[in-house]
């Protein structure tokens, strides 16, 4: 791993905006009193076992907490189900008709499903999942779009004790392959289709390709989404594959919640593959519940009536903690949203917010990136005024896309809470709370109650302010990661041998004069150039503040001076022009940013950027092309002709200045 002695720079130190709570905001907020903070550092255990009283237990835990490094138990000895939890309590309970889950479809159908609707789905899915021989800790498959469906097998999943595995629904084949055979699964539920941009992804398709090669699969059940719109049948395969729709026609609506142990394994997710090959993170019951409930009711200050939005997709840990399990576990009103942000037009997400009254909005940078690009007249075309809260999560904001959003969406009157977290840390770990925390753009502030991370140099010695190093945890947390599916050497190795007994986030971070954290991006993305340790973060930002510049990536590339010289790929905003003027102009303006040492040598325009299925830009691909190299796994890409393309433009081209 790299070092990340961080040299001053003095961008992001600089950074003088203030966005303090309202105080109308902070009368409400359910986090209100900055004696919290005191509170969990001082009593560790008692603040956890005091949010894990909002749960439901068949049985109450022995133990908060046995921490052994790097393995954990948390709330041992407790039992509980997670469906029950997020369901049936509230179904039992004067939320019976509330909405549970708002679903908007791409193509514009709707579903309201409210807490006795999903209990009765989830419950018939379940009978279904045990009649096709799913017993507890078997491993089901899921491979769908963003429907009903995906949510209701995931929680039929946790109501019978069998451990989900979701794989996002853009995969391919191979990916979805390869998921399987790591987790053994017994079942897959996947659909004849997905709908995107008004076309098909072949899930069914892509499923039995991958079935060829999948000898743990039993049973495939397959939910009708797009057929039902006159599309061909997809082919169905006798013995093996049987419809959603069948399956649970005849399933009883009763099912008892299996009693689980906290540390009984809930699911496996993969990671998104930004660094390499995907790992199979293993999330346990009790911990995990108890710490997405609790972030998801602190940070994004649900109110029992509010309408609570997060774009990820649910193939991600974004949606497994902040769609599913924390939301449904709070009884709040969760909405999902099929499709894509620019269709049929690129006010789409606007008119949603408009159409359910939107309160909480939790999205990506990258996604706020794509919208500055397209203009400040889409969200002005819609009412976002039911919005009071704002979150992002993903990777680091650039300020100016902070601002952005902070004006064209929250009309300045929105507190945005930056989350940072990982798959493994199953939860947020570092935010704001909006009712305490005055935020800077660009900051993800400090780290949540009873959450301790350190700055760490090479000999794992604290970093003062300003000085950049590698992120870790120094405590153990509730929905921390228990292993790696099937590879716990690989667990222990990746995270916890670097610095013993302290959990190594790969992240580089530093913090500011006045104490608040900021994210520099991977570890592995840090320039060393002339010996100057520059984060591709605080270079990417000063470019996307230039006013033509809608995003950008950079790497460093070997030279035989400096060590590392500074490329950029730069993909314009709509209506600006490529030139070389541009290009010495951006070169400039990044100079007057930071410093003449981060100048960039050389700025490459394109289209697109590569980007994981996350929607992540992979900078370690852009660096195998400015070296000549051939390209590193591209198995999680979005779309692996963006990259093909660049390589061949930029050879043509030529990386010469
Ligand atoms: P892999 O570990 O397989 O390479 P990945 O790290 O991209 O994939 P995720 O777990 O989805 O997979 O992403 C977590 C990472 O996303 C964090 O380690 C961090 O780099 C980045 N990230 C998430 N939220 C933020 C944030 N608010 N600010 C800065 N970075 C963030
Ligand atoms: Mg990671």
């Amino acid at each position: 791993m790299m070092a990340v002695r961080q040299e001053k720079l003095e961008a992001l130190l600089n950074e003088t905006r203030l966005f303090a709570p309202s105080e109308k905001f902070r009368h409400g907020a359910n986090a209100g009193d900055p004696a919290i903070y005191q509170k969990a550092d001082a009593d560790l255990t008692g603040f956890w076992a005091e949010e894990a009283l909002r749960l439901d237990w068949f049985k109450r835990w022995d133990e908060v907490l046995e921490w052994n490094s790097p393995w954990v138990k948390w709330f041992n000895g407790g039992q509980l189900n997670a469906a029950y939890n997020c369901v049936d309590r509230h179904a039992a309970s004067l939320r019976r008709n509330k909405v549970a889950i708002i679903w908007e479809g791409e193509p514009g159908d709707a579903r309201l499903l409210t807490y006795g609707m999903l209990q009765r789905e989830v419950n018939r899915f379940a009978n279904a999942l045990k009649s096709l021989g799913v017993k507890k800790g078997d491993r089901v498959a899921i491979y769908l779009g963003m429907v009903p469906e995906l949510a209701i097998a995931m929680l039929a999943c946790a109501k019978i004790g069998a451990l989900h595995s979701v794989v996002f629904g853009g995969f391919s084949a191979e990916a979805l392959r390869d998921r399987i055979n790591d987790a053994q699964a017994k079942v897959l539920v996947t659909a004849d289709g997905a709908w995107r941009r008004g076309n098909v992804v072949p899930l069914k398709a892509n499923a039995d390709e991958a079935l060829k090669e999948t000898p743990s699969i039993e049973k495939v059940v397959v939910v009708n989404r797009v057929g039902r719109s006159g599309r061909a049948p997809v082919p169905m395969v006798a013995g093996r594959d049987v419809w959603w729709d069948g399956i649970i026609a005849d399933a009883p609506v009763e099912c008892a919640a299996e009693p689980m142990e906290a540390e009984d394994t809930l699911f496996i997710l993969y990671t998104s593959g930004t660094t390499g090959k995907p790992k199979g993170v293993v999330h346990t019951t009790g911990g995990y519940l108890v710490g997405t409930s609790t972030t998801h009711r602190y940070i994004f200050d649900l109110k029992e009536d509010d309408v609570y939005w997060c774009t990820a997709d649910i193939g991600w840990v974004t949606g497994h903690s902040y769609i599913v399990y924390g939301p449904l576990a709070n009884g709040a009103t969760t909405l999902m949203y099929e499709g894509t942000p620019d269709f049929p037009d690129r006010g789409r997400m606007w008119g949603i917010v408009e159409k359910y009254g939107v309160n909480v909005f939790y999205t990506a940078p990258t996604a706020i990136r794509s919208m500055m690009r397209w203009g400040t007249e889409w969200p002005a075309q819609h009412d976002l005024s039911s919005l009071r809260l704002l979150g992002t999560v993903g990777e680091p904001i650039n300020p100016e896309a902070w601002m952005w959003y902070h004006e064209n969406v929250g009309h300045t009157q929105c507190p945005i809470v930056d989350t940072w977290w990982q798959t493994e840390t199953g939860m947020i770990l570092i935010s704001p709370l909006p009712g305490l925390t005055a935020t800077k753009p660009g900051s993800a502030t400090r780290p949540f109650p009873g959450v301790q991370v350190d700055i760490l140099d090479e000999d794992g010695n604290s970093v003062g302010p300003g000085a950049g190093g590698n992120l870790v945890l120094t405590k153990p947390w509730p929905a921390m990661l228990r292993t790696i599916y099937g590879d716990p050497e690989r667990f222990v190795r990746q995270y916890w041998s670097r610095y013993p007994g302290k959990y190594l986030t790969g992240d580089g971070a530093k913090v500011d004069n006045d104490g608040y954290l900021w994210l520099m991006g991977r570890v592995d993305d840090v320039m060393n150039v002339a010996g100057h340790r520059i984060s591709t973060y605080e270079v990417e930002s000063a470019l996307v503040d230039h006013p033509s510049v809608a995003e950008a990536a950079v790497i460093g590339k070997t030279h035989d001076v400096k060590g590392q010289a500074i490329s950029a790929f730069v993909t314009l905003k709509e209506g600006a022009q490529m030139s070389e003027a541009l290009k010495e102009e951006l070169k400039q303006h990044v100079a007057k940013k930071i410093g003449a040492i981060a100048r960039p040598d050389d700025i490459f325009f394109t289209a697109e950027l590569p980007k994981t299925r996350s929607a992540k830009i992979m900078r370690r691909l852009l660096r195998d092309i400015a070296e000549g190299r051939a390209l590193g796994d591209t198995t999680t890409l979005a779309d692996p002709t963006v990259i093909a393309q660049l390589r061949d433009q930029y050879e043509s081209e030529g990386d010469a200045d």
